[in-house]
Formats: C-alpha cells, sequence, structure tokens
C-alpha cells in the first residue's frame, strides 16, 4: 500500500506524521472517509466540496486547488490497484509549537489514505441492527458545527464507547434540545406511513454524502423525504428505520433502547434502498 503525503508516495509502514502536527496535538484538521466501488471513487466531487468547506470553516488553506486534489485522489486509488475500497483523506493544520496557535503552521499536510473497510458482517444487514441513544450530546452547531468532518471525534468516540459497553453496533446523539441527531459516523432516517424523515443538518448532524444518495434514490423511486426534527419517541415508533453512511451504506436498525422497531425485521422500504443503494454505487459507479 502507497500513502500519499503531500504530493509523495510514501509506503504505508514508512507513512508517519509529526508529533508537533496540530492534528496530532489539537485535533486540528479535517477529514473525508471515501469509498471506491469497481473502480470508481463513490461521489468524489461531493466529498471534496465537503473538504475544503469545513476547511474553509476553519480557515485552513489546502494547498491544492479542489481539481488536483480530485486528480490525487484518483491517483492514489490507481496507485494502490484496489477495485474495491475505502479512502481516508486527512488535511491538518500541519506542524507547529506546543500552543494553540495556529499562524506558524504554516505547512498544511495532505494525506490520502487507500485501504479497506468493513464495519459490519452480510449478516448484520440481514438481520438489522441494535443501537441505543446515548447520554453524549450532538454539538450544539454554535460551537464547532456538526457540519464540519473536523478531527475532533472526540464526541463521537465516547459514542461509540458507550455503544461498545452496550454490546451494540452503533448509538445515536441526541440535540441539546433532546432531538435526535445521528449516529457516531452516519445520519438516520425513519420511515412512517410510507414517508421517511430525516433530521435537518441544524439539529446537529453532518450532511452526510450518502444520506444524500439516498434522498435521490428516493426521488427516483417515488418515495417522500422529510428533513424534520424528530425525538426518541418517533424512532421506537416508526415502521422501520435505518442509518446511512460511507463506510456502514444502508443497514437496518430493528431495535433502539430495548424497543422493537415494528416487527423487528428489516422493512420493505429499507430493504428497496439498500438494493437501489448498491446497484447505485455498483452500476452507476460515480454517480
Ligand atoms: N455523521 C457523521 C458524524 C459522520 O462522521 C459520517 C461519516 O462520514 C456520517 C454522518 C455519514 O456521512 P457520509 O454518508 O458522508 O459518510
Amino acid at each position: 500500500r502507497w500513502v500519499y503525503m503531500n504530493g509523495r508516495y510514501v509506503k504505508k509502514e514508512e507513512a508517519t506524521v509529526s508529533i508537533f502536527d496540530h492534528g496530532f496535538l489539537y485535533g486540528d484538521g479535517i477529514f473525508e472517509g471515501i469509498r471506491v466501488y469497481d473502480g470508481n471513487v463513490f461521489r468524489l466531487r461531493d466529498h471534496l466540496v465537503r473538504l475544503y468547506e469545513s476547511a474553509r470553516s476553519i480557515m485552513l488553506d489546502i494547498p491544492l486547488k479542489i481539481e488536483e486534489l480530485e486528480q490525487s485522489v484518483v491517483e492514489a486509488v490507481r496507485k494502490n490497484e484496489l477495485r474495491d475500497a475505502y479512502i481516508r483523506l486527512v488535511v491538518s493544520r500541519g506542524k507547529g509549537e506546543l500552543c494553540l496557535d495556529p499562524s506558524k503552521c504554516n505547512d498544511p499536510q495532505v494525506i490520502i489514505i487507500v485501504d479497506q473497510v468493513r464495519l459490519f458482517p452480510q449478516e448484520t444487514y440481514d438481520r438489522g441492527l441494535k443501537i441505543i441513544t446515548v447520554p453524549t450530546r450532538r454539538n450544539v452547531p454554535d460551537a464547532l458545527n456538526p457540519k464540519i468532518k473536523s478531527l475532533n471525534y472526540l464526541n463521537n468516540i465516547l459514542v461509540k464507547i458507550e455503544a461498545n459497553q452496550a454490546g451494540v453496533g452503533e448509538a445515536l446523539m441526541l440535540n441539546g434540545d433532546g432531538y435526535v441527531a445521528e449516529g457516531s459516523g452516519d445520519n438516520i432516517f425513519l420511515v412512517k406511513k410510507g414517508i421517511l424523515y430525516t433530521p435537518p443538518g441544524y439539529v446537529g448532524a453532518l450532511e452526510g454524502i450518502t444520506r444524500q444518495a439516498i434522498m435521490d434514490l428516493c426521488e427516483r423511486n417515488g418515495y417522500t423525504v422529510k428533513e424534520q426534527p424528530f425525538t426518541r419517541h418517533d424512532v421506537y415508533v416508526a415502521d422501520e428505520v435505518f442509518l446511512t453512511g460511507t463506510a456502514a451504506e444502508v443497514i437496518a436498525v430493528v431495535n433502539v433502547d430495548g424497543r422493537t422497531i415494528a416487527d423487528g425485521v428489516p422493512g420493505p422500504v429499507t430493504q428497496h434502498l439498500l438494493k437501489e443503494f448498491r446497484q447505485l454505487v455498483t452500476v452507476d459507479g460515480t454517480q
């Protein structure tokens, strides 16, 4: 495996960053997780637009034009000779001094790792996932806006730890007002009386690329999707619940906080959308 580091390719085992990198010291940076299906990078431009928006919001200058970075990602995939892969694109503020001030960080690090990811076994997709809600709250959008995919993922990591301790595969964060925001690394949808609902970004969710792909598929398949805040109660009484994310793709949820969702098996809309999604990524490639 080859890792792209600021225009150079370094062997995976030899790819290292400085302990003075503010990405390491303070989580000062941003990232994207992107999938490659059958040699095509899925919605690369959308991921890059989100990356550059995250960068603008935290005042980090990515030292490449979006077209150049796009080219580099495609090249890194090619160099690693993987048809199906997961890309981790990281931009950190770079090496600086032992203080918060980033003004001495003159050399942002742009890193592209091409590897593989498998979040859940196929069995989990067939049976559905058991999840919980956890005490960790999603940042309210005034501090560090959850729309920024920053290297500060401690909130999300705590959620994952809380899920692990409860012996479940994923957990949901609520926002400060008690509305359901998202999972540790995925967005949530529910289906009620044939209509799909997903929390709007302002509730405190990252506007996922997979979420958007599902919304596009809904439109093509005649489903109505409403971006609307909802509570845990709405989740418990939904007809279907599923999560979406680059790593998880589309995964049914069959139990939340001990409440079985409907009859406890992946529902027809979820199954239909998972099938459509798999087709979209494999047949249409970059669509
Ligand atoms: N929410 C969070 C906090 C995430 O980290 C991710 C993963 O990227 C998502 C949602 C899902 O977004 P996407 O579909 O773009 O992977």
